[in-house]
């Protein structure tokens, strides 16, 4: 498999996202947070690097809005 179809991204729907912070306690080395709890990403739609995709994974499934998707 090409190392290109393995890349995985980062994205946030601001619509959904209501700022709860989680994501950002569950993925403290992709994501920062502003002061009001949002989370403040790399870039638009960040890469996650393979050794994050497991907690990222885990973010996305537990953020109370669905907000975060990976994409592939
Ligand atoms: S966990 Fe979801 S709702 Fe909460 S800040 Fe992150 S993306 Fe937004």
């Amino acid at each position: 498999m090409c190392c290109e179809e393995m890349t995985v991204r980062l994205h946030i729907d601001w619509t959904a996202c209501d700022g709860r912070g989680l994501c950002t306690e569950l993925l403290p080395e992709l994501l920062d947070r502003d002061p009001w709890g949002y989370p403040v990403p790399p870039g638009r739609e960040p890469e996650v690097p393979p050794g994050l995709v497991p907690h990222a994974e885990r973010a996305a499934r537990l953020c109370p809005t669905l907000a975060l998707r990976l994409r592939r």
